[in-house]
């Protein structure tokens, strides 16, 4: 297979697996019409904050999956630390759904397996996709918290409680999230030693 071939086909599979992503998110956000709520919606892609919204999930995803040294997973990456919020799609449009109900590490767990099952099925890497997808849902929480609103629906949707989270606490969901990209890299280079 030539390299270009091969280099769209990667980029194509990045673009499905982040649609994936997002739709998942979407549809965890339905989640939220079980217990209907006034609306909560975060107001974060309001026109004037855009630009450093958008940007500052890519840079936090970006850098939390450099540890990957994979090109396409940066790129994942990249996608995913900003489209875990098509959970606010609902509330934004006045739905009585909270927004961010993707925040929630189930949601992490769910789409990790779910796009590293499939990564692996299409023989792309099931490995790095699921560490990475992981890894992008922690960045964004430390880019949430640093852009000064923590407040997650982490357990939903087991439970539709809100928690606050801090300040202070966005280096440690950026250290998980750096540290998720490392673990695979790690179990590598264990294996490859014990069959040398
Ligand atoms: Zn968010």
């Amino acid at each position: 297979m030539s390299r270009v071939w091969r280099a769209r086909e990667k980029l194509l599979w990045v673009v499905a697996l982040a649609s994936a992503y997002a739709a998942l998110s979407f549809l965890w956000s339905t989640m939220g019409f079980a217990s209907p709520v006034a609306p909560v919606h975060f107001g974060e892609y309001s026109s004037a904050q855009i630009v450093t919204e958008i940007g500052g999930h890519v840079l936090f995803g970006v850098a939390a999956a450099l540890p990957t040294m994979d090109g396409w997973l940066v790129l994942l990456a990249g996608g995913e630390s900003v489209l875990i919020d098509a959970d606010h799609i609902l509330a934004a449009l006045g739905y009585p759904v909270a927004g961010r109900l993707a925040h929630s590490v189930f949601f992490a767990l769910a789409a990790a397996a779910l796009l590293g099952y499939l990564s692996y099925r299409a023989r792309m890497g099931g490995k790095g996709v699921f560490f990475v997808t992981l890894s992008a849902v922690a960045a964004h929480f430390s880019y949430d918290v640093f852009a000064g609103n923590g407040v997650f629906y982490i357990l939903s949707p087991l439970s539709l409680a809100a928690y606050a989270f801090s300040y202070p606490t966005w280096p440690v969901f950026m250290a998980a999230a750096v540290g998720l990209n490392v673990v695979p890299k790690v179990w590598h280079l264990r294996v490859n030693s014990r069959n040398n």
